[in-house]
């Protein structure tokens, strides 16, 4: 499909006055080219609906209409919609924006019941509670069909970590039980304007099998439990969830072992025996 001509972004910006707010961890990325390589992490995006938090001016929107993909983009800064608005003109029937809070939409409804692809370059504070949540919950698969979202590089890799590793911990273990969670692309602290203090990294999760007859809940609650005290041994720190000790005995993972050692596999093993 032909793109319409835009005008650059830092044109964009400087005709709406947007200046970028620290408050709402607002860091632009400009470059075209990374932005086309970002929306190409979750595969071919012709016809197929995209929910993109924190659009901003608008660069990975572009990226994704550009990609063929029909749009629903959550900004919470009134600034940004005159913006978001040229683009909506721009590719007719194939973008909306909606300004509110994504923390506080249901985005299943949102986006009408059909399947769709996340993308997102938010602050790292919203990004994180969004991601737990989109993570959470019993219902699986998920109402998405992949994430593709942006991250502090740290935060990125404690996602994507291995067991026995120090990055390995809480947010792991969520993003890969039922998940296959990557660092897809490391993004240089220079490409955002203005630059945040740290480098960023993308990381792309899709939905895998639930395993059978394990509670999201109880997952949630023994990592929560193991990880809180991620240097004892395991028979200490999961003293607080009534059952765990003997489950481990039960399924022959020892108790002296720390949480870091325990594989995600071994982590639904005993949510299935406590569920
Ligand atoms: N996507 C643009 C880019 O890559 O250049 C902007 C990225 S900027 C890091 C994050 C954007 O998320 C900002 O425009 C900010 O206003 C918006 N934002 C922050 N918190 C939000 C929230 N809770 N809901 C929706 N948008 C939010």
């Amino acid at each position: 499909m032909p793109s319409p001509d835009l005008p650059p972004l830092r044109e964009v910006i400087a005709r709406h006055g947007l200046s970028a707010s620290k408050a709402l961890g607002q860091n632009f990325l400009f470059d075209e080219h990374l932005l086309d390589r970002i929306a190409a992490l979750p595969g071919d995006l012709t016809d197929r609906p995209v929910l993109e938090v924190g659009p901003g001016p608008g660069g990975l929107t572009r990226a994704l209409l550009r990609a063929g993909a029909r749009v629903t983009a959550v900004e919470m800064d009134p600034r940004c919609l005159p913006a978001l608005v040229e683009l909506e003109d721009a590719f007719p029937g194939r973008l909306r924006v909606i300004q509110g809070d994504a923390l506080k939409l249901d985005h299943g409804e949102l986006m009408g019941g059909e399947p769709f692809a996340v993308l997102s370059n938010l602050p790292y504070n919203v990004g994180t509670a969004l991601f737990v949540r989109w993570l959470g919950g019993e219902a699986w698969p998920p109402a998405w069909t992949s994430l593709t979202l942006m991250f502090q590089q740290e935060v990125a890799q404690r996602i994507a970590a291995r067991p026995g590793t120090s990055a390995y911990g809480r947010l792991a273990v969520l993003a890969q039980w039922r998940a296959q969670a990557k660092l897809a692309m490391k993004v240089h602290r220079s490409a955002f304007t203005p630059p945040p203090k740290v480098m960023s990294a993308i990381v792309h999760v899709e939905p895998g099998t639930m395993p059978e007859g394990v509670s999201a809940r109880m997952l949630e609650r023994l990592t929560e439990a193991a990880f809180g005290q991620r240097r004892k041994m395991l028979r200490q720190s999961l003293k607080g969830v009534p059952g765990a000790v003997a489950a481990l005995e039960q399924l022959g993972i020892d108790s002296q072992r720390r949480a870091e050692t325990l594989t995600v596999d071994e982590f639904t093993q005993l949510a299935r025996a406590l569920t």
